[in-house]
C-alpha cells in the first residue's frame, strides 16, 4: 500500500463533469489500496477571472484582501471534488491550506511554506478517508492571516504534502500528457520527454514553462520527492522527474527543451555615469522595491561622455514600481534618461548536454538568423542560453529554434484541454 499524492490543475476540474472523472479516478487509486491525498486547483481560469473582476473594483487591490479572495477558488473545487468522491461511495473530506497546516511566512501573493503540519490530514488517511486539500493557499502564524504562494502554487502544496507525509509519489495532473520539449500551444511538434533531471527542469521552470511552478521542483528537489507529471485525460504515463539521468548520457540530446516568457518587460537607464559604483546604486535602488531582475546588460561607454547605458529585465507586474523608484533618485545617481520596453519576449533553451557540446550559441544564433529574428539580449547559464527577442516574433522563433536542434516530433502534440490562459 503506498501513499500517493494527487494534483489536479484548474483545467482538469473545469467543470462539473471534470470534477466527476477526477473524482472517479481518485476513488480508483483508493480502492486499489492506496492511500491518497489530493491538491486542487480552481476550477478552469477562476483565479484569472478573480483577479480581473478585484481590479475592476480598483487598480490597486489590497495584497490582504486579495488573498482572501483568490482563496476562495480552491474552497469552491475542493468542496466539490469531495462531494464526487463520497457519492461514489468512497469518504472525503475537504482542508482548507491552513486546516492542512500549511504554515507560511507573511508576503501576500508570493508566501513561502515554512513548515507543514498535516495532523488532521492524516487523521483523515487513518480513518480509510481520502484528504483533499486547497491548493496554492496557506497561514501566517503571527499575522493569522490566510496567503497564497504565487501564481501555479498548487503544485508547491501538493509536493509540499508529499514531503511531509513521506509520500511514495507525486503525481501532478494537467492537460498535456507530461513535460514536453516545448510548449505543445506553441510548438504542436513538440514531444514528451520520458525522464527529466529536476536540474533540467528547474531551469526550463524559470525559463517560462509553467507546466510545473518552479518553488514545486526547488521543493521536491530539496527534499527528495519523486515528480510525475502527467494527464488526467488518459492513463499513459508522463513525464518522471529524477535527481540524474544516469545510464542515458549516451543518447542525451544537447537540448531538453525550449522555452518562452512574455512576462517580463526591458528597463534601459540611459547615459549612466561609468564610475565605480553606480551599477551598485541602482541596483540597490530596484532591490529595494522587492523586484526580480533577470538580464543585466551593460554596454561600453562611449569615449565622448563617459557615459553608458544599462538594461535589465525583469517581471512585467513590477516594472511601474521600479520605474518610480529609479525616476526619483534620478539626480542622485546622475542617469540621463529611463525607458521602457513591455514588448519583449524570451526564449531558453535548456540542456545538460550543452556542457559538454561547443557551438550551441552559434547553432541558436544561425536558426534565429535565418528566420530574420533579432536578438536584443543574451544571456546564459551552464545548461541554459536565453535571448530577448521582440513579443511577437517570440512564437516562430521557438518553432524554428525547435526545429534547428533536432527535437520536433513526426506527430502533433494533444492538449487535452484548458485556454491556455
Ligand atoms: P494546470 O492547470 O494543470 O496547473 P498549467 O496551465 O499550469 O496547468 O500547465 C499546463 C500547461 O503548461 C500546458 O497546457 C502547456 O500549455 C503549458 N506548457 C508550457 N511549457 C510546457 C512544456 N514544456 N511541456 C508541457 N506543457 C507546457
Ligand atoms: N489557482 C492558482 C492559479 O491559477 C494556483 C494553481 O492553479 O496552481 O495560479
Ligand atoms: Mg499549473
Amino acid at each position: 500500500m503506498a501513499l500517493i499524492v494527487q494534483k489536479f490543475g484548474g483545467s482538469s476540474v473545469a467543470d462539473a463533469e471534470s470534477i466527476k472523472r477526477v473524482a472517479k479516478r481518485i476513488v480508483a487509486t483508493r480502492k486499489a489500496g492506496n492511500d491518497v491525498v489530493v491538491a486542487v486547483s480552481a476550477m478552469g481560469d477562476t483565479t484569472d477571472e478573480l483577479i480581473d473582476l478585484a481590479h475592476e473594483v480598483t487598480p490597486m487591490p489590497d495584497p490582504r484582501e486579495m488573498d482572501m479572495l483568490l482563496t476562495t477558488g480552491e474552497r469552491i473545487s475542493m468542496a466539490l471534488l469531495a462531494m464526487a468522491i463520497k457519492s461514489l461511495g468512497v469518504d472525503a473530506r475537504s482542508y482548507t491550506g491552513s486546516q492542512a497546516g500549511m504554515i507560511t511566512d507573511a508576503r501576500h501573493g508570493a508566501a513561502r511554506i515554512v513548515d507543514v503540519t498535516p495532523g488532521r490530514v492524516r487523521e483523515a488517511l487513518d480513518e480509510g478517508a481520502v484528504a483533499i486539500v486547497a491548493g496554492f493557499q496557506g497561514f501566517n502564524r503571527d499575522s493569522r492571516d490566510i496567503t497564497t504562494l504565487g501564481r501555479g502554487g498548487s503544485d508547491t502544496t501538493a509536493v509540499a504534502l508529499a514531503a511531509a507525509l513521506g509520500a511514495d509519489v507525486c503525481e501532478i495532473y494537467t492537460d498535456v500528457d507530461g513535460v514536453f520539449t516545448a510548449d505543445p500551444r506553441v510548438v504542436p511538434k513538440a514531444h514528451k520527454i520520458d525522464r527529466i533531471t529536476s536540474e533540467e527542469m528547474l531551469e526550463l521552470a524559470a525559463a517560462g514553462a509553467k507546466v510545473l511552478y518552479i518553488r514545486a521542483v526547488e521543493f521536491a528537489r530539496r527534499h527528495g520527492v519523486t515528480i510525475h507529471v502527467r494527464s488526467s485525460f488518459n492513463n499513459s504515463e508522463g513525464t518522471w522527474v529524477v535527481a540524474t539521468n544516469e545510464g542515458e548520457s549516451m543518447e542525451e540530446p544537447i537540448i531538453t527543451g525550449v522555452a518562452g516568457d512574455l512576462s517580463e518587460g526591458k528597463v534601459t537607464v540611459v547615459g549612466v555615469p561609468d564610475v565605480p559604483g553606480k551599477a551598485a546604486e541602482i541596483f540597490t535602488i530596484v532591490a529595494k522595491t522587492g523586484a526580480n531582475i533577470d538580464m543585466i546588460v551593460q554596454n561600453v561607454s562611449a569615449a565622448a561622455t563617459g557615459r553608458t547605458d544599462i538594461s535589465f529585465t525583469l517581471p512585467k507586474s513590477d516594472g511601474e514600481k521600479v520605474l518610480t523608484a529609479l525616476r526619483s533618485e534620478q539626480d542622485a545617481v546622475g542617469f540621463t534618461a529611463l525607458q521602457y520596453d513591455d514588448q519583449i519576449g524570451k526564449l531558453s533553451v535548456v540542456g545538460a548536454g550543452m556542457r559538454t557540446s561547443a557551438g550551441v550559441s552559434a547553432q541558436l544564433f544561425r536558426s534565429l538568423s535565418d528566420a530574420g529574428i533579432n536578438i536584443e539580449m543574451i544571456s546564459t547559464s551552464e545548461i541554459r542560453i536565453s535571448v530577448v527577442t521582440r513579443a511577437d516574433t517570440l512564437r516562430e522563433a521557438m518553432q524554428v529554434v525547435h526545429t534547428a536542434f533536432g527535437l520536433d516530433a513526426e506527430t502533433e502534440a494533444v492538449v487535452y484541454a484548458g485556454t491556455g490562459r
